[in-house]
């Protein structure tokens, strides 16, 4: 069986991206995409060159469609928009055609990829509660859902009529659905800043950590003036 990586969030982060990026290279046959390729970091074309070049399945991430849809900048808080622009002015009309090429979902047998929730994916809601994850497995019939956009690396396991969440690495079990967030590879929020994904392996799912050059992300955000606290909370995986 193949090895294949499932990452998200990259959000215009290179310097983690390329150390994902030679991780993967020695380790990986496929690499499927969360979406937010681009959005508060300073190198979105790069993201989006990587991703073209690597990525088998690709989706629709909140800021890929916000960069080329406006009325979606409502939204998103102050920062998040002020980064939005930045990126928008920053991308070419090739990186433009992908992003909005991208669809919100992919099926490929029994899994699911979405950036937020199967339920209306157009809408962005979080998974984050065990009733946020119920109505998402209700919603689809995949055994496996990835989804993204919290940052914030978490699993739920959905059996007859329990649904719970679970610790990586995981289990994938026949008597069991499964929804797997594998965090944020360019902006973690679970107060650990190293870049976030996973590697799914015959039956096994599990969470792979590793540190960048945040200070390198950084000095290219200060020179750009992105918004201060889209710099700092790098450090601090928040
Ligand atoms: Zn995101």
């Amino acid at each position: 069986m193949k090895k294949i990586a499932v990452i998200s969030d990259i959000h215009g982060n290179w310097e983690a991206l390329k150390r994902v990026s030679q991780y993967l290279e020695k380790n990986i046959d496929e690499i499927w995409c969360l979406g937010d390729i681009v959005g508060y970091g300073p190198e979105p074309s790069k993201c989006i060159e990587w991703v073209k070049g690597n990525c088998k399945y690709v989706v629709c991430g909140n800021h890929d469609k916000a960069v080329w849809d406006t009325g979606e900048l409502i939204y998103f808080n102050p920062w998040a928009q002020e980064a939005i622009l930045w990126t928008k002015s920053k991308l070419s009309e090739e990186d433009i055609k992908f992003l909005r090429s991208l669809p919100l979902c992919v099926k490929e047998k029994e899994f699911l990829l979405v950036h937020s929730s199967p339920v209306n994916p157009e809408q962005w809601t979080y998974i984050f509660s065990l009733w946020e994850a119920k109505e998402a497995f209700q919603h689809c019939e995949e055994k496996v859902i990835f989804v993204g956009h919290t940052h914030v690396p978490s699993a739920f396991q959905f059996g007859e009529e329990e649904i719970k969440e679970i610790d990586f690495p995981i289990n994938i079990n026949n008597r069991f659905r499964y929804i797997i967030n594998p965090g944020s590879v360019g902006q973690p929020r679970d107060k650990d800043p190293r870049a976030s994904f996973g590697i799914l392996y015959e039956n096994t799912f599990e969470l792979v950590r590793i540190p960048y050059d945040i200070k390198a992300t950084q000095k290219k955000m200060y020179e750009e003036n992105l918004p201060i606290f889209l710099i700092t909370r790098l450090a601090q995986g928040i």
